[in-house]
């Protein structure tokens, strides 16, 4: 049966939930339950409406991670207190947050839960953008920037990427988050190093009803104007500026536009101030990470309002992005469908639309750490190379004379491959190693693999090479029964890896090139092999190659399986618990 993962966002007068399907990552269930009294009561009505649901994990949006909470986290009672410690950096929301996790593990005490933090995402923040230039010891007690909206940020940016079919750490892109809260992230090859929204979610970008970016003068001015009435101040730059303050409309863009089209002057300036600030901070971002090859919008305005995008990203031509005006008119996201571009065909950098889902990100983290993404993936067929080569036409015809071809002496398990009744001899400057069997077909170049203990044997120091990257390997002699070769290149001491299937790769979560760990268990002698790297095909069948060495170092038999413990998947460092196979 599917495992489902409850997404709880607990605020002070709602408490929004999703139900989210763990390996199709389809949103099943969710609703919005009105806070009277304290939040148990709200999680109460949640548990009543997910009865019938085989509800195996709960993931919880937990605003502030302060300094500590580099990645969400399993919540056990030690990550409850260091999240109230946070509570003085986000008041407004932490507690509330807390109060859905101590309701929501009491009525599911058997399951894990997770906090998921919107701060966590821009942790690899380099100092010189966490820092504001006040007196070191404040950074020290917390007054630094930490950023928020992680979830739609990361969300956005490797969904805009997968669209490319590119990897999110070979790009560089900003992402502006535009909904009530409005924040701007330059995402550099993957991670966040920049983002407007600082110790509070109050600076950066206008939003619906908080200023933003502000010289601090004026906060002093207006403390002392109302007479150090802080409350006050608060409430104003919190709740009654921004488009609303500005507007003097609503906070609501659609409202905004309405008035706007009828000539109303101070609508048309709060929409001229929103954009404005938006191109900067493209501009800044751009300029903060030396160049610039995406730009994401999302949130309710940036995902439904085509006007406001063409304000913020008109003549952006100069920093090669060129919008495609009927693309950004017709352009519509939904979940089912969450990418558009906008930018034109030959646009250097590229525009999109991208409908956020904070909750898929929220549930997705809440798998990764619970392993529930993979549901057992089975076991990897190992195995064990013994020294082998492979060979040219030219060579050879060399070594086994003008006319011979191979002949076929036992299948090999990837499709195609045989091993050859013919071998040769190896010889080094110290020793001499006979009967290395040839696999075919021939193929483009050389390529003899040995293990460690062989080079020892031949005197010898070869690279650990993937296989086919033979360029500047080492050099060798070998020895045929019709002639002898000196190869000035082509020895190598094969690097570990595992052929997948591209179905098997699907199921295991991974992409070619990744690199993953596999671990060895229930023999005499327990192994993790990291490094593996993961080599993806469709002609490729499922099995992990290593030499005679690592089969040894293990004791393994010729053939046994693997599991994968590791991998990098999306981003992210992901351990991935399976059930060890029978
Ligand atoms: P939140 O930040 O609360 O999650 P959303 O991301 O849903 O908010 O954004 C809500 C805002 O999106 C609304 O206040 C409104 O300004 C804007 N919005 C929603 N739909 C439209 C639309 N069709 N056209 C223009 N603006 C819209």
């Amino acid at each position: 049966m599917s495992k489902v993962i409850l997404v709880i966002n607990c605020g002070s007068s709602t408490v929004k939930y999703q139900l989210i399907e763990a390996v199709s990552e389809t949103t099943i269930d969710g609703g919005v339950v009105e806070v009277s009294g304290d939040q148990g009561s709200a999680i109460s009505q949640i548990v009543e409406r997910c009865k019938d649901r085989d509800i195996a994990a709960v993931g919880h949006r937990v605003v502030h991670g302060g300094a500590d909470f580099r990645d969400a986290v399993v919540i056990d009672d030690d990550v409850v207190k260091a999240i109230d410690a946070c509570s003085n950096l986000a008041p407004l929301h932490n507690p509330n947050n807390l109060a859905g996790i101590h309701a929501a593990r009491e009525k599911f005490p058997d399951i894990p839960h997770v906090a998921v933090f919107d701060t966590a995402f821009h942790a690899t923040l380099p100092r010189r953008a966490s820092h504001y230039a006040l007196p070191a010891e404040l950074a020290e007690q917390g007054m630094r920037r930490f950023g928020f909206h992680g979830p739609s940020h990361h969300f956005v940016t490797l969904k805009a990427a997968g669209f490319l079919d590119r990897d999110v750490h070979s790009m560089r892109m900003v992402s502006l988050h535009l909904g009530n809260g409005a924040s701007a992230c330059a995402v550099e090859w993957g991670h966040s190093t920049e983002t407007s929204m600082g110790m509070t979610p109050l600076e950066g970008l206008v939003m619906g009803t908080r200023s933003g970016d502000l010289d601090p003068g004026v906060v002093l001015r207006l403390v002392r104007e109302h007479d150090g009435d802080i409350d006050r101040v608060d409430q104003l730059l919190n709740r009654e500026s921004g488009l609303a303050g500005l507007s003097g409309v609503s906070n609501d863009v659609r409202d905004i536009e309405a008035a706007a089209e009828k000539g109303d002057d101070a609508a048309r300036l709060a929409i001229a101030v929103f954009t404005h600030r938006a191109r900067k901070y493209i501009g800044a971002y751009a300029a903060a990470m030396g160049g610039l090859d995406a730009v994401v919008l999302t949130g309710g305005i940036g995902e439904n309002s085509a006007s406001m995008r063409q304000r913020i990203l008109q003549r952006l031509d100069f920093l090669g992005l060129s919008i495609d005006d009927a693309a950004n008119q017709d352009a519509g996201v939904s979940h089912e469908s969450p990418v558009a571009r906008i930018s034109q065909p030959h646009s250097r950098v590229q525009g999109f639309v991208v409908k956020t889902n904070e909750e898929l990100m929220i549930a997705q983290q809440t798998a990764r750490l619970t392993g529930m993404h993979l549901e057992n993936p089975g076991p990897i067929p190992i195995a064990v190379s013994g020294r082998h080569i492979h060979l040219d036409d030219e060579t050879f015809a060399q070594l086994f004379g003008e006319g011979a071809t191979p002949t076929h002496h036992a299948d090999l398990s990837q499709p195609g491959q045989y091993a050859c009744k013919e071998k040769v001899n190896l010889i080094g400057p110290r020793d001499r190693i006979d009967g290395v069997r040839l696999l075919a077909p021939l193929r483009s170049k050389n390529q003899v693999e040995i293990s460690r203990t062989d080079e020892f044997k031949l005197g010898v120091d070869a690279p650990v090479r993937d296989s086919g990257r033979t360029r500047d390997s080492a050099p060798i002699v070998v020895e045929g029964p019709k002639g002898t070769v000196q190869l000035k290149e082509g020895l190598i001491c094969a690097r570990r890896h595992i052929h997948m299937h591209t179905d098997d790769a699907a199921r295991f979560g991974v992409k070619n090139k990744d690199e993953v760990e596999v671990a060895i268990t229930g023999g005499p002698r327990d192994l993790i092999f990291g490094d593996v790297l993961v080599r993806v095909s469709p002609a490729y069948k499922l099995e992990m190659h290593i030499d005679t060495d690592e089969a040894n170092a293990a004791e393994l038999p010729r053939r046994s399986d693997g599991q994968l413990v590791y991998a990098d998947i999306d981003g992210f460092t992901a351990e991935i618990r399976t059930k060890k196979s029978a």
